[in-house]
């Protein structure tokens, strides 16, 4: 299997059936979040993130052709909100039955992201690759 990081945002549309999770800026930053992804896709505000914490992949492919180690680290996406990285994000497919973010949060603001609507085929297959099953 190839290892290309940005499939995971380049989904198939026509089934439009699920959304990856976000993470509004009604977060009050408890932390109970984080620790409930499988694929250790929320880090806290401010915090730099990278592919390989929580997943099985040494390096990832990037938009530009370019291959990097899965072990650099990214900018935070948010320096104020513990955040989701949409790309790690499998609304918890192949895990559990619901998002367990949003089970857990206590503020409900762990929501739908209307800008990354994905299949649920297509969240199967990011499970598959995050983990190299
Ligand atoms: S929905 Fe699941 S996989 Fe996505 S961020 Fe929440 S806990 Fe992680
Ligand atoms: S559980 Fe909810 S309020 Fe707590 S850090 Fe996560 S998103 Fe923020």
């Amino acid at each position: 299997m190839s290892f290309e990081a940005y499939f995971c945002t380049a989904s198939t549309r026509e089934n439009t059936e699920s959304m990856a999770i976000k993470i509004t800026d009604e977060c009050i930053n408890c932390g109970a979040c984080e620790p409930e992804c499988p694929n250790t896709a929320i880090y806290e505000g401010g915090r730099e993130w990278n592919w390989a914490g929580g997943t099985k992949l040494t390096e990832v492919k990037l938009e530009d052709g370019s291959v990097q180690d899965a072990k650099v680290l990214q900018k935070p996406v948010s320096d104020e909100f513990y955040y989701i990285v949409s790309g790690k994000c499998t609304e918890c497919t192949g895990f559990h039955e619901e998002p367990q973010c949003a089970a857990v949060c206590p503020v409900d603001c762990c929501v739908p992201d209307p800008d990354h609507v994905e299949s649920k085929e297509v969240l199967a297959a990011r499970k598959v690759y995050l983990h190299q099953e």
